[in-house]
């Protein structure tokens, strides 16, 4: 038996199959999916089994034999390595790139080599007693390289040459950097009566060791050698000592990392539906009974009851046995959110997330993948959760720009669940507020079909996707009123404040009223960057052209795209002035603007300074829900998916600082922040109020999320994507040339775009904007990246805009191909983002 193996070396040149023969002794265990150990190059790497065949390509005689098999149960099963296939076409990655994304950090392996010493081959060798030897012997013959050449640098020649020579033999295997947690552990006595003699006859000197019987014997319970230590100020040579005895056994024992253990979940009841709900459930509910693959778009306002929904149609889907994956956007999966979960389907809930430790995330996907999680909750990549039979899959706040991952494979969860959901027959519900336009296109059909945008496409091959409305929140509650406070009018009436009159005395208000109130800066309008006053000097990253963010507590200056950082300057640089000003944080500066106008205010403050640390995030949010802060202020992390009854203020400092970002989605962006924060206020008994301070209150963006009004929005928003030729009108890929040398950079920039459009002409695909056929690519740059140099390379990029029936990665990928190189890689780095999200 042969089998198909792509091994884990990032390059594209190298990323296809290799035929690997199964050896006798693990045939019937390697399967599709299986991780294994192979030969290549004369070293031995870690790979994954695409396919198995009797058959192979080339001469079986030549091939070599698989090295290792280095899990029993595969880490992949075969629709996971099928998806993965699609995921490397679709987003124009390399197939390992998009296998080990599927897997949890814990499961990558390294090669680790152990050396055996071969003492018959000793007489021969020319290698005498010497002191490694020595070591090696002491090790009963047989030790790890790593820790030899730890031991003994000096003696690298030598070592190698014994291996070389046969007098050390070499066996290489794939370590994983983490695998279960074994914990030391002290385990009562067996014999009880004579632990209980030896306890009287304890010699006199060993008080402690005695001490330590007592213990065990009145325990009972195996206890774990630290905490046992602890208890008792005692060693864990003491501890061996009695174990030495035959009086205990100390024995390492396998533990599961559970990230909730020791938190109690408060059992909810399924809730009985509202009119609203219950229409939706039942669309859900059909398909879930017909087993079929469709997707629904839940265009539900805040407060509508979302949550409810999905828990109920998750019941639906574990009765026919089937399991579900519920995506939450990173900055959303707060305590709160996995509590609703873990309270309706208690510990069939698995839950993976970015802030585990990758132990503990092992340890979650491990629950998944033995069947005893039937639940899993978590960011973007839980939608690889290795379940066997998926029934629904929902996406909260489908429209985060979070769900896109930034690094390579660039891909979209929610089209990689559309995608997962077919292989499956399984449901996917997207739910938001505020779909994105790509969502909402596909879903209501504005864009006529031909011309699919990002997930569409996906979605009508299965089936179509499904509009569901949720327009009114649960219980009748009003939609919180919004006032635009224009803060061009503040300045004229000589209020020099960040804060308006109006939230100021709505903030006052609270304050008496011992309500809680939520402030939302809207971070990217303050900066964090150094400036001098006299001349205009800003401190720049001297690798990359940006500026530098100043770090308020270290009082360094640090780029935030390679690393670099220095200490801040007393003088300026460029001309000595003193009035160099370092801006701290935003947020910094509303709590000290906050303490100095209301004296005594008890202030929360989340941002990326706050919450670094593991755990902060849910300390802040558990101490506003206790209500031990009268304000919670942050960036765009207090907007999302909090439920606090006693929140009936929500204050935007600055709304339109997003409005102004070269990024066509910036109005998408700006009107979903909004729509998303006023969602916080009056979600209960008491009602809500809203304030938006804005420089633009005629904008659209604004205009429409004041008045809760997502069809004005998509409606006006249309007309410019429609007008300036952005999705969902046509799909997008950037790519991304980068190199030191600019010359260079600039021909290849040159001859990729020229190939692209040559390959273009020869399919016979339009090449103009207004063409009027149904399907165009129009090929644009190349010109300098919106950031142009980063970590001292240039950067260069072409777009490629299309729509229709054209195969534009297939182009991208011979366009590339063509380029003349080393060893058939391009000239340059590149980098191609299909879909993407940020075009800064
Ligand atoms: P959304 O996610 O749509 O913004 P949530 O799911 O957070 O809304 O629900 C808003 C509030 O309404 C929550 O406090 C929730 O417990 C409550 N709720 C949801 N459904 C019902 C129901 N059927 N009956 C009573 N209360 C409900
Ligand atoms: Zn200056
Ligand atoms: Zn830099």
């Amino acid at each position: 038996m042969i089998a198909k193996v792509i091994v884990d070396v990032p390059s594209r040149a190298t990323d296809r199959p290799f035929d690997y023969k199964i050896p006798q002794q693990l045939q019937g265990w390697v399967e599709v999916g299986s991780r294994v150990g192979v030969p290549f190059g004369g070293r031995v790497l870690q790979g994954f089994v695409v396919g198995i065949a009797d058959q192979a390509d080339v001469d079986v005689m030549k091939l070599k034999p698989i090295a290792e098999l280095l899990d029993h149960i595969p880490p992949l099963s075969p629709d996971l390595v099928e998806l993965a296939s699609w995921i490397s076409d679709k987003y124009c990655c390399t197939m390992t790139a998009a296998l080990q994304v599927m897997i949890p950090a814990a499961l990558k392996g390294k090669a680790d080599s152990v050396v055996t010493l071969v003492e018959e081959e000793l007489e021969n060798s020319l290698i005498g007693e010497e002191a490694w030897l020595q070591y090696i012997r002491q090790n009963s013959g047989s030790m790890r390289m790593a820790a030899l050449q730890e031991r003994f640098p000096d003696d690298a020649a030598a070592i190698k040459a014994a291996v070389k020579e046969g007098l050390l033999s070499e066996q290489v295997t794939i370590r994983d950097r983490l695998s279960v947690r074994k914990v030391l552990t002290v385990f009562p006595p067996d014999n009880e009566a004579l632990a209980l003699e030896a306890l009287h006859n304890y010699p006199a000197r060993a008080a402690k060791q005695q001490e330590v019987l007592r213990y065990m014997l009145e325990h009972k319970e195996p206890v774990a050698m630290t905490a046992l230590v602890e208890a008792l100020s005692t060693t864990s040579s003491t501890v061996r000592a009695v174990a030495d005895k035959g009086l205990l056994e100390i024995r390492e024992m396998e533990q599961n990392r559970d990230p909730y253990a020791g938190r109690n979940f408060k059992r909810t009841e399924p809730l009985p539906l509202t009119e609203g709900q219950q229409a939706v459930y039942e669309e859900i509910a059909e398909s879930l009974d017909a087993e079929q693959s469709r997707v629904f778009l839940l265009h539900g306002v805040t407060g509508s009851g979302k949550t409810e929904v999905y828990l109920q149609t998750i019941e639906r889907s574990l009765q026919h046995e089937r399991q579900a994956i519920v995506l939450v956007p990173e900055i959303s999966l707060t305590p709160q959110m996995v509590e609703r979960f873990k309270g309706r389907f208690g510990d069939l809930v698995a839950v993976l997330h970015s802030r585990l430790s990758n132990g503990e995330r092992y340890d979650e996907w491990r629950k998944i993948r033995e069947g005893r999680a039937k639940v899993a909750v978590g960011a973007r990549s839980a939608i690889f959760a290795p379940f066997d039979r998926i029934g629904l899959i929902i996406i909260d706040e489908e429209h985060e720009s979070s769900y896109k991952q930034e690094e390579t494979p660039k891909y979209h969860a929610r089209d990689v669940a559309v995608r997962r959901a077919r292989q499956h027959g399984a449901a996917v519900v997207l739910g938001s507020a505020t779909p994105s336009l790509e969502s909402f296109a596909a879903a209501s059909r504005i864009v006529s079909a031909g011309s699919e945008s990002t997930g569409a496409a996906a979605a009508r091959a299965a089936g179509g996707a499904a509009l569901l409305p949720m327009p009114s929140r649960v219980g009748g509650r009003p939609m919180p009123k919004v006032h635009l406070i224009d803060m061009r009018d503040e300045l004229k009436n000589g209020n020099r404040s960040m804060f308006s009159r109006q939230l100021h005395e709505a903030l006052l208000d609270r304050l008496e009223r011992g309500e809680q109130s939520v402030l939302l800066l809207n971070r990217r309008g303050y900066s964090t960057f150094v400036m001098c006053r006299s001349c205009g000097y800003t401190a720049q990253c001297p690798h990359c052209d940006i500026s530098l963010t100043y770090h308020q507590k270290s009082r360094v200056l640090r780029c935030h795209y390679c690393g670099h950082a220095e200490q801040a300057p007393e003088k300026c640089p460029s001309c000595e002035s003193e009035h160099i000003r370092f801006f701290g944080t935003g947020t910094q500066r509303v709590e000290e603007e906050l303490a100095k106008l209301f004296p005594g205010i008890r202030v929360i403050r989340m941002d990326v300074d706050t919450t670094t640390e593991k755990g902060s995030h849910e300390k802040w949010l558990t101490m506003f829900g206790e209500r031990k802060a009268d304000v919670l202020l942050g960036t765009q992390m207090v907007a999302k998916g909090l439920d606090f009854p006693y929140v009936t203020l929500v204050g935007v400092i600055a709304a339109d600082t997003s409005l102004h970002l070269p990024d066509f989605r910036a109005a998408e962006k700006t009107f979903q922040l909004l729509t998303q924060v006023a969602g916080r206020a009056g979600r209960h008994e008491l009602p809500g109020e809203v304030v938006v301070q804005t420089y633009n209150p005629e904008h659209y963006a604004i205009v429409s999320a004041q008045h809760h009004d997502y069809a004005a929005f998509v409606q006006e928003e249309l007309k410019h994507r429609r007008f300036m030729g952005y999705p969902p009108f046509c799909r997008l890929i950037v790519v991304t040339l980068s190199d030191e040398q600019l010359p260079l950079l600039i021909t290849t920039g040159e001859k990729l775009a020229s190939a692209l459009r040559q390959l273009a002409y020869e399919s016979g695909i339009k090449g103009s904007m207004d063409s009027d056929g149904t399907r165009f690519i129009d090929i644009l740059g190349p010109v300098a990246s919106p950031i142009p140099r980063m970590k001292d390379r240039y950067r260069f990029q072409c777009m490629v805009k299309y729509r229709g029936n054209v195969n534009a990665n297939e182009l991208l990928k011979q366009a590339i191909s063509m380029l003349p190189g080393p060893q058939g890689q391009p000239p340059v780095q590149i980098s191609v983002d299909v879909d993407p999200q940020m075009i800064l």
